[in-house]
């Protein structure tokens, strides 16, 4: 009999990225094969996100288009897992309102999609488990081993290293829906990195909601300083990246530390938010703007090549024109290398919610477009900088614009496109050396050097 297929959909951040990687191998090492496109698929599985009202419509416009394949194909088993089921009183609402759903899954219970589906598909009963147990762990115990020998794992990977998040940011829903922060233990990590290198993966960024926390939870006393020095002992691993990192949390020692490792990136995501003291309180962060620029001169001491990006959230309840006006100051001091910016949305269950004075869309939509006006050409000109230098690029394969143009990315995570060898010895996979010649906002262009 032939394998079912199955067909990952996935919606939201890294991490659900992730997730989704875990679940394909998971998937794989119980028997099934991945479907190349939906119409093939015997097993629909939608990874939902909940952080941001628009990923949560996306996900749900989906899961209504499936309708018409449960009609056509009975047998189909559609599953719904990811953030969004984890929210109070949603997977009901959701069983209720998409019958066609078959499996609806929480964030907690991940590793038993394999018995959920067979479950379904055995006596075709809905299934729900969206119970917070952290008894039945979840994706952490499913590292990139799952699989089988023949599974391509590429050049970069993503390895988790902590799950959940403590901090309790007042318009962020991850603590419900994720849980509190539970680390993987620094062998286990170790071990899926090194299986990685094994098969061929140079570049790994760790993961979690918050790294810097890590190890906080363990019974063993360790912490993300000593979890990079560990790391950056696995021989055939070329670059080592993280996110994200709150800034509240990131310690001189942890600065010290990377100083003194080869294979860690000097690429730091760390999410501001907003650049008003008041917001910044209102949000629950733990830090004020003082605090930030400070942290930004310490790292730009040590790292002088220091690529640093950041988040910033916008319209949050009560933010006024002059709170707005202290976030454009702010990014023209902080001169980050990119921003990314969202605009609020209210999350049912957090703080922020309840909170008056919620911002119209209107208001939100216009200070968005005027806080890239103002970061867009600092993007811009830290770029330009780069111009004349000589970088290091894992090359991740052929430009999607021009196939004639090889497409990687630098120490800093940014993409360079250059004009492909003739004679075809630079290869995705590898690392090259390239010459900026070339500045956009988004990315550097440049030739190959020889
Ligand atoms: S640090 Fe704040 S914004 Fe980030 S996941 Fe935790 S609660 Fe959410």
């Amino acid at each position: 009999m032939n394998a079912l297929k199955f067909y990952i959909q996935t919606f939201g951040c890294q991490m659900n990225e992730n997730d989704s990687r875990l679940l394909h191998n998971l998937l794989l090492s119980s028997g099934y094969q991945a479907a190349d496109d939906i119409e093939e698929a015997d097993i629909i599985i939608v990874n939902t996100c909940c952080v941001r009202h628009t990923a949560e419509n996306r996900a749900l416009g989906f899961i209504g288009s499936l309708k018409h394949i449960k009609e056509t194909k009975p047998e189909t088993v559609i599953v719904v897992c990811g953030c969004m089921t984890q929210q109070n009183g949603e997977a009901e609402w959701l069983m209720k309102r998409a019958r066609h759903v078959s499996v609806i899954i929480g964030t907690f219970a991940a590793s038993r999609l394999p018995q959920y589906i067979a479950a379904y598909r055995a006596n075709g009963k809905p299934v729900i488990d969206v119970a917070e147990n952290y008894d039945n762990e979840n994706l952490s115990n499913l590292p990139a081993l799952a699989g089988g020998p023949d599974l391509h794992y590429g050049f970069k990977a993503q390895v988790n290293i902590i799950y959940g998040c403590n901090n309790f940011c007042s318009y962020c829903i991850v603590p419900y829906v994720r849980g509190r922060e539970r680390s993987r233990s620094p062998q286990e990590i170790e071990e899926e990195l090194r299986f990685l290198c094994s098969r061929g993966v140079k570049e790994v960024q760790l993961l979690g909601q918050n790294v810097n926390s890590y190890g906080k939870d363990l019974a063993e006393k360790t912490d993300f300083a000593a979890l990079l020095r560990r790391l950056n002992g696995v021989d055939s691993l070329r670059r080592l990246r993280f996110m994200t990192s709150h800034p509240r949390d990131f310690g001189d020692d942890l600065i010290e530390t990377i100083a003194g490792l080869d294979k860690v990136c000097h690429q730091f995501h760390l999410p501001v938010q907003s650049g008003s003291d008041r917001i910044l309180r209102l949000m629950n962060r733990g830090y004020d703007s003082g605090y930030y620029l400070d942290l930004l001169a310490k790292i730009r001491r040590v790292f002088p090549d220091a690529v640093i990006t950041s988040d910033l959230l916008l319209g949050f309840p009560g933010e006024t024109e002059e709170d707005f006006q202290q976030t454009l100051d702010f990014i023209k001091e902080a001169r980050f290398d990119a921003a990314y910016t969202f605009i609020y949305s209210r999350r049912s269950g957090t703080p922020a919610a309840e909170m008056p004075q919620q911002i119209e869309d209107g208001v939100k939509k216009e200070r968005l477009q005027r806080l890239m006006d103002v970061q867009n050409p600092i993007s811009l000109r830290l770029n330009q900088k780069a111009v004349g230098e000589k970088q290091e690029v894992l090359v991740e394969g052929r430009s999607k614009n021009n196939p004639a143009y090889l497409s990687g990315r630098n120490y800093g995570n940014k993409i360079i496109v250059f004009p492909a060898a003739s004679d075809a010895t630079v290869q995705a996979g590898d690392m090259a050396w390239v010459q900026v010649t070339g500045a956009q906002t988004w990315n550097l262009s440049g030739e190959l050097c020889r």
